[in-house]
């Protein structure tokens, strides 16, 4: 984890807090040469729920150069932080949905007009290209948009079948859980915390978040523009902090819990949640596989490896890891994709003009170059790529094709997590659908083909919470009305969708009863009552009730 902590009496940036990234500026908050403004930072750190006693000074993967002094969190603060979150949940809870919404539509405007300063941002805090930093942009609208339409209509009370008909009558309310600790990674700093907080506020609840040690800017950032739009202040609390020593104190103090990050902490979480018998909803690791069928269209699937094997330097939970081939359009697809990986562009500049950024961070950069060098060592052939880039940045990793991986390299079934993918042929269709499924993970998987009922029937049989056709991963993740998450290490419970904000619910069933009672009524014996209630069970399954 980049930064340092140091102490800080103010918890206030000591001293002017630059930026660091090369190339042109351009967000409002950033001035030249990249240094963010200190009033922008100022602004963002008040969010923070921290008595100031201690500061972690965030740097920028981009050049390693200081970012900005983050205050940290007590776990004192912590549970101040939760009381005051569950005090304002009483009042928001009790707000309408039409309320609600109001202020997720105007986020959303918001989001979308101040883009650039969150751009910045994202790509000074994760080190990511200017592209896919806006990827979490769309997301955050996306979803803001999404659930201030359709929270309503998730969460409405609505009728059931009862168990007796005329005589009973059932629906079913959802109320919120009250508070929901977020903890997020630093690999989409932005969408990870906001777009899951979002159906949890719209559900009625309040949030308790922590972003990554590193990149706490972007998520405070959402939740100054929240706050602009009109959400009580201090509904999303936020701490910062290692998450070791807060998230003990965060799940003791919520009720329910929503994380994405590593598979190993999400167990973690979950073993402590369930102590309290509390629900997690756990958003982890993969290892996705792209089949490319025989009738592909070999530039779309060649395109959409690269873009799905390198957005923000792989740093992606739903990036594709593994890619396996058709045997016989093996190698003309090697040539493009080759061809289109090799010509990618890298930079650190806040602009578009870079395809690919920076790794986030030395932990990052030494993983990356690990993994290379076990399959180097042992056999594999490096197509392109394969090397540090230290000319452009301390962190950057030339996107990198792998061939003739083998079982025993760590590339072949662990998570990467960085810009380097192996690609497989294969002979028969069966044989890459059970390469794919040879993971513990289940998080995304993508078919390329033209036959697209084909390729839904090979999407069926993969194990993955997502599969995307002829795409990567923007398909699944963009369809925001579709649950979307991982099936066996990949995690718990889903996000997006009716799924993604029932969640946060607590479903209560109120059924009333009329005209009868349950007991045997005008002195009919049990026995007799009983064959009356057999007899009327019978005729309701006869008559289709
Ligand atoms: P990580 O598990 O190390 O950290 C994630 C968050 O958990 C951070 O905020 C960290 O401070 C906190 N944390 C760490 N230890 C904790 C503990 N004991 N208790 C409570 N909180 C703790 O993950 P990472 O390495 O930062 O992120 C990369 C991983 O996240 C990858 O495996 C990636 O696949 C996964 N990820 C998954 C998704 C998804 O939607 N499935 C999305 C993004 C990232």
């Amino acid at each position: 984890m980049a930064g340092t902590v140091t102490d800080s009496p103010t918890g206030l940036p000591a001293g002017p807090v630059t930026g660091s990234a090369t190339g042109p500026a351009s967000g409002s908050g950033v001035g030249p040469g990249g240094r963010l403004s200190p009033d922008l930072v100022a602004r963002l750190v008040a969010h923070i729920v921290s008595d100031g006693a201690t500061s972690l000074t965030t740097r920028s993967p981009m050049d390693d150069g200081p970012l900005a002094s983050i205050p940290q969190s007590s776990d004192a603060d912590v549970l101040a932080a939760a009381a005051r979150a569950r005090e304002l949940q009483r009042d928001w809870a009790q707000t309408s949905f039409a309320e609600r919404r109001t202020i997720f539509l105007d986020f959303h405007d918001l989001v979308l007009d101040r883009q650039s300063e969150v751009l910045d941002l994202i790509q000074l805090e994760a080190g990511k290209a200017r592209h896919h930093a806006f990827e979490e942009v769309a997301d955050t609208a996306l979803v803001a948009k999404y659930y201030a339409r359709t929270a309503q209509r998730h969460l409405s009370p609505r009728r059931r079948v009862p168990g007796l008909p005329v005589v009973m009558r059932t629906h079913v309310e959802h109320h919120p859980k009250g508070v929901v600790a977020m903890i997020t990674p630093w690999n989409y700093p932005l969408s990870m915390g906001i777009t899951d907080s979002i159906p949890a506020l719209m559900a009625g609840n309040a949030v308790l978040h922590k972003p990554d040690a590193q990149t706490p800017l972007s998520a405070l950032w959402a939740v100054d523009l929240l706050e602009e739009a009109g959400l009580p202040a201090g509904l999303i609390q936020i701490v910062t902090g290692p998450g070791r020593r807060l998230g003990g104190p965060m799940i003791d103090h919520s009720d329910f819990v929503c994380f994405t990050g590593s598979t190993a902490t999400g167990r973690l979480i979950n073993e402590h949640a369930s102590r309290r018998l509390i629900g997690t909803s756990l958003e982890l690791g993969g290892k996705n596989a792209q089949i490319v069928l025989p009738d592909a269209d070999l530039d779309k699937a060649a395109a959409g490896a690269v873009r799905a094997a390198f957005s923000s330097a792989g740093q992606l939970c739903i990036a594709m890891e593994r890619v396996l081939v058709y045997e016989k359009v093996y190698h003309d697809f090697m040539d493009r994709f080759v061809a289109k990986v090799s010509a990618l562009k890298l930079g650190a500049g806040l602009d578009f003009s870079a395809d690919m950024g920076s790794l986030a961070s030395a932990d990052q950069l030494e993983k990356v170059s690990a993994h290379v060098e076990d399959a180097r060592a042992k056999g594999a052939t490096i197509r392109t790529g394969g090397r540090a880039r230290p000319d452009l940045g301390p962190y950057f990793y030339e996107p990198t094709v792998l061939t003739d991986v083998g079982e025993d390299m760590a590339v072949c079934h662990e998570e990467t997590f960085g810009p380097v993918v192996s690609v497989w042929p294969y002979s028969a269709v069966q044989d890459a659908i059970d390469w794919a499924n040879d993971t513990p993970y289940g998080l995304n998987a993508s078919v390329f083909g033209r036959d697209l009922a084909h390729a839904r029937a090979v999407a069926r049989q993969i194990r993955a919470g997502t599969v995307n056709i002829n795409e990567g991963y923007g398909a699944a993740w963009g369809s925001v009305d579709a649950p979307m998450g991982g099936m066996g290490d990949s995690g718990l419970s889903r996000r997006h969708g009716r799924e993604g904000i029932v969640k946060y619910t607590e479903p209560q069933t109120v059924s009333s009863l009329h005209h009868i009672t349950i007991e045997p009524m005008y002195g009919i014996s049990y026995e007799n009552w009983a064959r009356l209630l057999t007899t009327g069970l019978k005729v309701m399954k006869r008559v289709g009730m």
